[in-house]
């Protein structure tokens, strides 16, 4: 008989396996990724996970739960916990460099990072995927999704949406 225990089981393994939970609103990126995965615990008979919602009242925040749930149901362990972190809040500094360019990959600017407080000023500066340039401009701060802006790049003269920061 098979022993069901986590004794060799670490972080990285359940992290690798939640990097293949994608959010449902943008599935270019995981939520390892998104920054949305804010602990992981590992005991001998469970796995417990924090995610930390990202838009308030955001819909999928249900979705990845039960996602999480699933994914992490391949692993011999008896209960699997997933909670909410409502003490860390999320902000677009949380999210990956790998994250940051699989957005940059599908032509969506990544937010710019920012340092102490957050300014709503920032949404103003983007660079733009196709050129690199920053001489760019915004059109619209609502974009195909709430979560992201339209701007325009005066350099190569393209449209382009810019994952808006939140702070
Ligand atoms: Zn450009």
């Amino acid at each position: 008989m098979v022993t069901m225990s986590t004794a060799t089981l670490t972080t990285d393994d359940v992290l690798a396996a939640l990097a293949q939970v994608h959010d449902p609103e943008l599935p270019m990126l995981s939520i390892v990724d998104m920054g949305i995965v804010t602990s992981v615990e590992i005991a001998p008979d469970s796995i417990s996970v924090a995610i930390t919602p990202t838009f308030v009242g955001c819909p999928a925040l249900t979705m990845i739960e039960r996602a999480v749930r699933e994914t992490l149901q391949q692993f011999p362990v008896e209960r699997v916990e997933v909670r909410v972190d409502y003490s860390t809040p999320w902000t677009t500094n949380r999210m990956t460099e790998r994250g940051r360019q699989a957005l940059a990959e599908h032509g969506l600017a990544p937010p710019p990072r920012f340092e102490g407080d957050f300014e709503p000023a920032i949404l103003l500066n983007a660079q733009c995927p196709y050129c690199g340039s920053t001489n760019t401009h915004l059109r619209s701060p609502f974009g195909a999704a709430l979560c992201r802006a339209v701007y325009y790049c005066n350099d190569c003269r393209q449209a382009f949406e810019q994952f808006k920061p939140v702070g």
